[in-house]
């Protein structure tokens, strides 16, 4: 600790910093390591209705209220004991008369140069009014409740019926109404109570579930913001194993004259949906692994045995047959180990590692038509592609053709004999635009919200005898959006569809 921290007076003196500190309308105030009070400034000394020689040397635990006293205690520990460098917490201070001053409280603790602690800096806000409010609000909604139908509308009793939880923002974003979904909600994930005004921080995480969001980046702040979203993933709970997922949607509300005012948003419990899902990935890569030896032990030998001169030819045709399958049956394996699966649903659980380089994106997709015109033939399906000139793009080549493979193979996979199916790649706007049209079986209207969902096959295509799983969309989808790009559909089912994949040409942001 510098030599001015022992200093026996409030922050002040010729540093500017502290004289800042000391006219600071917020309260701050130094605490030993031993808990007790080095130093503060007016504002705290007015907040707790102390003077500053007076707190001097006091024990936090003295000016706490003493239902909050073991929580705070709890966290200065951790602290010392390094698990946290800095927390923050809403407590219930207590005034020279034992008047309860609500405070919003940030603790960082201050290290010297050798990692050792130093002392504790506090800055505390006044919350008294917000909790106040927040009382006001709760004690509306438990009203509400009580009072049954003969107080609340109609419409009060139908929102306390859902099981989705609804907040209603005034243009201050504070809490303007919740239903009875949200006070569960609440109570989970600000388990120190919640003060009725958005952008306040407790247990709320990212869809990583780990990572706690930032005040801007909860959901009822962005709603504040104006801004209107669909399913923003976030877990809450203080117990990891016990968080909930919730997805949040937000909508603006507005005035007669259409001007903001307020936001209005939805939470909806997707805990078990998101638990199910896990399941099946686990479920499938485990099964995937199991497959992948024994197939490559068949693959190896195979290419021992058409190695060998004096086959018979038709020995031969036939092991080319099988080994032709056992790489189509390696290449599904691949699929369903591909990270991008998993995320090919969900958007927001990462990205996809891409390796970047400039790339002639023409000679690559003339590369995967030539490929692809041999089954084409042989399904009597004539494939023509168009470029224009060498277009070179920034991309990732090995995950590109990945999605290139995908839309060619399936527009000829779902046309039928006599029907055509033109690949163009042209250069727009420094975007490339690879547009694969067929004229084949179509998409119902219905389906194609559905397509990039892992496993979903349309049932024309579960009727028709043709191998897929259902991944390559997905994953084509997530390798796209990663490029910083977007996949689009165009179908009409008995007429055909086309894929339009855009890619920038500069590469990923
Ligand atoms: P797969 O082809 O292995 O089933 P995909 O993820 O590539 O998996 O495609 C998902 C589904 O989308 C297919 O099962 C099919 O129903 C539909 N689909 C994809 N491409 C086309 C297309 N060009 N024409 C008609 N349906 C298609």
């Amino acid at each position: 600790m510098s030599s001015r921290m022992e200093e026996p007076n409030d922050i002040a003196g010729d540093d500017p910093w502290w004289a800042i500190a000391a006219l600071s309308p917020v309260s701050l105030c130094i605490v030993g390591l031993d808990g007790s009070v080095v130093m503060s400034n007016a504002a705290f000394a007015a907040m707790v209705g102390r003077g500053a020689d007076e707190l001097r040397g006091m024990h936090f635990r003295d000016l706490t209220h003493a239902d909050d006293v073991g929580r705070g205690q709890e966290l200065f520990d951790e602290a010392l004991r390094g698990e946290r460098t800095t927390y923050r917490t809403t407590t219930r201070l207590l005034d020279a008369d034992g008047h309860v001053v609500w405070g919003d409280i940030s603790v960082a603790l201050v290290r010297g140069a050798g990692g050792d602690p130093q002392y504790f800096i506090g800055q505390v806000l006044d919350v008294t009014r917000d909790r106040a409010d927040r009382a006001k609000l709760t004690e509306t909604v438990r009203e509400g409740v009580r009072e049954g139908a003969r107080e609340r509308t109609r419409s009060d009793v139908m929102l306390d019926s859902v099981d989705v939880g609804m907040v209603l923002l005034d243009s201050d974003g504070r809490y303007e109404r919740i239903n009875r979904q949200q006070q569960v909600i609440l109570e989970i994930a600000y388990p120190e109570d919640h003060l009725g005004r958005a952008g306040q921080c407790g247990e709320v995480y990212a869809a990583d579930g780990v990572t706690a969001l930032t005040s801007e980046q909860q959901p009822c702040s962005r709603a504040a913001r104006g801004e209107e979203f669909e399913d923003q993933r976030i877990w809450v709970g203080a117990t990891p194993g016990d968080r909930r997922a919730l997805a949040a949607s937000a909508r603006s509300v507005r005035d007669d004259r259409g001007r903001r005012d307020g936001a209005a948003l939805s939470f909806t419990d997707v805990t078990d949906l998101f638990e199910s899902l896990r399941a099946r990935e686990v479920f499938v890569a485990s099964v995937s692994h199991e497959l992948r030896t024994p197939l490559t032990v068949v693959l190896g030998h195979l290419e021992l045995l058409l190695d060998q001169d004096e086959l018979p030819e038709e020995v031969s045709r036939e092991l080319r047959v099988v080994a032709r399958s056992a790489v189509r049956l390696r290449a599904l394996v691949a699929d369903l180990l591909d990270p991008a699966t998993t995320m090919a649903g969900d958007r927001t659980r990462g990205e996809i590692a891409l390796d970047c380089v400039s790339t002639d994106l023409t000679g690559l997709v003339v590369e995967v038509v030539e490929s692809a015109l041999p089954g084409a033939l042989a399904a009597h399906v004539v494939l023509a592609a168009r470029t224009h000139g060498t277009t070179r793009v920034v991309l990732d080549p090995h995950r590109v053709r990945q999605v290139v493979e995908n839309l060619v193979g399936n527009a000829v996979k779902y046309t039928d004999s006599g029907g055509r199916v033109d690949v163009v790649l042209d250069l727009r706007d420094h975007e490339a635009v690879l547009s694969v049209a067929d004229t084949g079986i179509g998409i119902e209207a219905g389906d194609v919200a559905q397509l990039f969902t892992p496993f979903f096959r349309a049932d024309p295509a579960r009727r028709r005898i043709s191998p897929g799983l259902g991944l390559g969309l997905g994953i084509a989808r997530s390798i796209v959006l990663a490029h910083g790009g977007r996949l689009e559909v165009h179908s009409e089912p008995g007429r055909g569809s086309t894929f339009v994949a855009t890619l920038p040409v500069g590469g990923p942001a």
